[in-house]
């Protein structure tokens, strides 16, 4: 367990270790949050989501376009990434997968293409890490850009979920990326930007220093219920917080409750159209 509160009068509080994602599991199910972060061995997960290969294919692509020689980076070469990159898990069958690849080249060849392949971002999959008297928050940005004087964290999108500025404003992960990363950098870092692939939208969000204030209080509040909860051990300290999400949580055949709620959904169901999965990225 890497987290505890001490809770002796006048003895220090230790601090809650943690990435913006275990916060988000443990405020969507803290059930789920024991499965990935308290069990061990964690207990085995279903089967890979095909949404998940094309967001994780995209975004090994992106990653490695960028470490090209500038002159390298074109839409082509981020196609041929792609390709190179592809994980084919959790598709119905060779034609979904094969149409899925090549939608995805065509994905990142035109978001390359919006791009100008001379602005070195200061950072490609970088991790940053904060402290604060009771976090110690860390986590790994897409991609952070230097614009004149400020850094900008930039977080890919694959899903079909279209975004709105609630989504970036509302994001707990991306203000405590900007906040890790002006830390980590020290360079001011208020913006955050979500580019969503299959649309080529930009959705931007300016922080203040009262936004992320509050989205610091925010974290600090969840690692507090949580690390309360690693302090009983108790399994009711982590209840199930059952709901339609649970038809794409990867632990669903270890939860009777979360089954009977919503019936795990096939794993290529997430590149539906009209279905948007909890991991949609
Ligand atoms: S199936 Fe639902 S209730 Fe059960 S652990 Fe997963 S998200 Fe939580």
């Amino acid at each position: 367990m890497s987290a505890t509160q001490l809770g002796f009068t006048g003895m220090p509080t230790r601090l809650f270790t943690c990435t913006p994602s275990r916060l988000t599991t443990w405020l969507d199910c803290p059930r789920r949050y024991k499965f990935v972060y308290v069990d061990r061995p964690s207990p085995p997960k279903g089967a890979p989501w095909a949404h998940n290969s094309v967001g994780a294919s995209v975004h090994s692509a992106l990653a490695a376009w960028w470490s090209l020689p500038v002159e390298r980076r074109t839409p082509d070469a981020a196609a041929g990434l792609l390709r190179e990159k592809w994980i084919g898990l959790g598709f119905r069958d060779d034609a979904q997968e094969a149409e899925w690849r090549e939608r995805a080249a065509g994905m990142v060849a035109s978001y390359v293409e919006t791009l100008d392949p001379h602005a070195e971002p200061v950072g490609i999959e970088r991790t940053v890490a904060m402290r604060t008297d009771r976090l110690a928050v860390s986590g790994r940005i897409d991609r952070l850009d230097r614009r004149g004087d400020e850094l900008v964290v930039v977080d890919y999108k694959t899903g079909r979920h279209i975004l709105t500025t609630d989504d970036a404003r509302g994001s707990l992960a991306l203000a405590l990326y900007a906040l890790a990363a002006a830390r980590t950098m020290r360079r001011e870092c208020v913006k955050v930007e979500l580019h969503h692939l299959p649309t080529g939208a930009v959705i931007e969000w300016q922080h203040t220093d009262e936004t992320l204030a509050r989205h610091l209080g925010r974290a600090a509040d969840i690692a507090a219920e949580a690390a309360a909860a690693h302090a009983s051990g108790e399994d009711s300290a982590f209840p199930p917080n059952p709901g339609h999400m649970c038809g794409w949580c990867d632990f669903s055949a270890h939860c009777p409750e979360g089954r009977a709620a919503k019936a795990a959904y096939a794993p290529w169901a997430g590149l539906a159209p009209d279905i948007t999965p909890s991991s949609d990225d």
